[in-house]
C-alpha cells in the first residue's frame, strides 16, 4: 500500500498534459497536496501566499522561463531552501550544470523514469525536512535561551533584593552588625593603602533600661526607631554607614573624615537626639532621651593595625562620655595620632 505524504508540491509547467501526467504520477506515489500552475509568475504567486516543500520546475516556458524562476526563488530569504527539480525536454549538458550550480537540486529529462522521480522527490523532501526540524529546533533552542535569561535576571533581581535584606536591621531599617563590620574592614584596609583619614563613632542611648522599666519594651522599640531616623538624617555622605551595633548601641563609619569632621558629626548626632525630646523621666542626666558618644580616628600615620583596634578606641572613649556624666561626646585620642 502506497503511504501517504502530505508535503506540499507545485508543479510549474505550461503544458496542461505535462502536468496532468506529473500530478497523476506524484498522486499515485502517495502525495496528496500537489499544486499546479502554467507559469512562472503563478508560482511566484503562490509561493507567497503558501508554504511549498518542492517545486517541480518546467524549463521552457513562454514570458518567464525555468532558470529565471529558480533565479527568483534563490535570492529569497525564505524561499532559498525550497528544493527544485527541473523537468525539462531540455537535453543539454551546458544547461543542465546551469541549473546545478544556481541550485537546483536535480534534473530530469522528459520522458523521465517514473521509478526515479519517485526517488528523487522522496529524497528532496527528506532533505527540506530535516532543514525545516532544524530551523524549529533553533527556534525552540533560542526560545528556551531567552527564557533561560529572563529567569536568569528576575534571579539576580531577587537575589540582589535579599541581599539588600540581609545587610539591613530589622527593628531599624538601617545597616546591621554584620555588614557594619564587613564595611570597616573593607574601608580600613583602603584607609591604609590609600593613607586616608577613617573616623568611627560608637553611640549609646543613656538609661535605656530604665527607659524599658518605665515606658515598656516596645516604647522601648520605638525610641530605638526614631534615634536611628535622627541619625540618618546627620550622616549624609555616599560613602558613611550608620549601623546598629548591639542592643541600644549605634556605630558610624566615616571614611575620608578626621577627628575634627567626626567630633562635629558626632556633636551633630547628639544634639538631634536630644532635640527629639523624648520623654525620659527616669534619666538622670535628663528629662528627654539623650546618648553618649565615643569617636576614634584611623590618621594616615596612625600606628593601629587592626580594624577592631579602631572599634576598641572608639568604645573607650564612649565609656569615658558615660563616666563623665553622659550626653556628650568624648574623643579617643593617643601621643601618636596628629590631629590636623
Ligand atoms: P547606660 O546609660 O550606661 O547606657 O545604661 P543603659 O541602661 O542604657 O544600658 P544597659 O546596657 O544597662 O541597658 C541597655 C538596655 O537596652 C537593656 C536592654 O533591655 C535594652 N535593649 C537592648 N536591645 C533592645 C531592643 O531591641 N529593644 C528595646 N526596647 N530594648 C533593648
Ligand atoms: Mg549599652
Ligand atoms: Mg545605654
Amino acid at each position: 500500500m502506497t503511504e501517504i505524504n502530505e508535503s506540499k508540491l507545485l508543479i510549474v509547467d505550461d503544458e496542461p498534459l505535462n502536468r496532468e501526467l506529473l500530478r497523476r504520477h506524484l498522486s499515485n506515489s502517495g502525495y496528496v497536496n500537489i499544486e499546479a500552475v502554467e507559469s512562472g509568475h503563478q508560482a511566484l504567486e503562490m509561493l507567497n501566499s503558501q508554504s511549498i516543500d518542492l517545486v517541480l520546475l518546467d524549463m521552457m516556458m513562454p514570458s518567464m522561463n525555468g532558470l529565471q524562476v529558480m533565479e527568483k526563488l534563490k535570492s529569497h530569504a525564505e524561499w532559498r531552501v525550497i528544493p527544485v527539480i527541473i523537468i525539462s525536454a531540455l537535453n543539454e549538458k551546458e544547461m543542465m550544470l546551469t541549473c546545478i550550480q544556481k541550485g537546483a537540486e536535480d534534473y530530469l529529462i522528459k520522458p523521465y523514469d517514473r521509478v526515479l522521480l519517485k526517488a528523487r522527490v522522496s529524497a528532496c523532501l527528506e532533505k527540506k525536512n530535516l532543514h525545516d526540524r532544524e530551523v524549529l529546533n533553533k527556534q525552540k533552542l533560542e526560545a528556551a535561551y531567552k527564557e533561560l535569561a529572563l529567569a536568569y535576571y528576575e534571579l539576580e533581581v531577587v537575589k540582589n533584593e535579599l541581599e539588600a535584606l540581609s545587610h539591613r536591621d530589622g527593628l531599624t531599617g538601617i545597616s546591621n552588625r554584620r555588614h557594619f563590620d564587613n564595611v570597616l574592614d573593607r574601608e580600613f584596609k583602603a584607609s591604609q593603602r590609600e593613607k586616608t583619614y577613617l573616623s568611627l563613632i560608637l553611640f549609646d542611648i543613656d538609661y535605656f533600661k530604665k527607659y524599658n522599666d518605665t515606658y515598656g519594651h516596645l516604647a522601648g522599640d520605638d525610641c530605638l526607631c526614631r534615634v536611628a531616623d535622627s541619625a540618618n538624617h546627620v550622616v549624609k555622605r555616599p560613602r558613611d554607614t550608620l549601623a546598629r551595633y548591639g542592643g541600644e548601641e549605634f556605630a558610624v563609619i566615616l571614611p575620608d573624615t578626621d577627628a575634627i569632621g567626626a567630633n562635629f558629626c558626632a556633636e551633630k548626632i547628639r544634639r538631634e537626639i536630644e532635640m527629639l525630646e523624648i520623654q525620659h523621666r527616669s534619666s538622670d542626666t535628663s528629662s528627654y532621651v539623650t546618648a553618649s558618644l565615643g569617636v576614634s580616628t584611623l590618621s594616615p600615620h596612625s600606628k593601629v593595625l587592626t580594624y577592631q583596634q579602631l572599634i576598641q578606641e572608639a568604645d573607650i572613649a564612649l565609656y569615658q562620655a558615660k563616666r563623665e556624666g553622659k550626653n556628650q561626646v568624648r574623643l579617643w585620642s593617643s601621643p601618636d595620632d596628629v590631629i590636623s
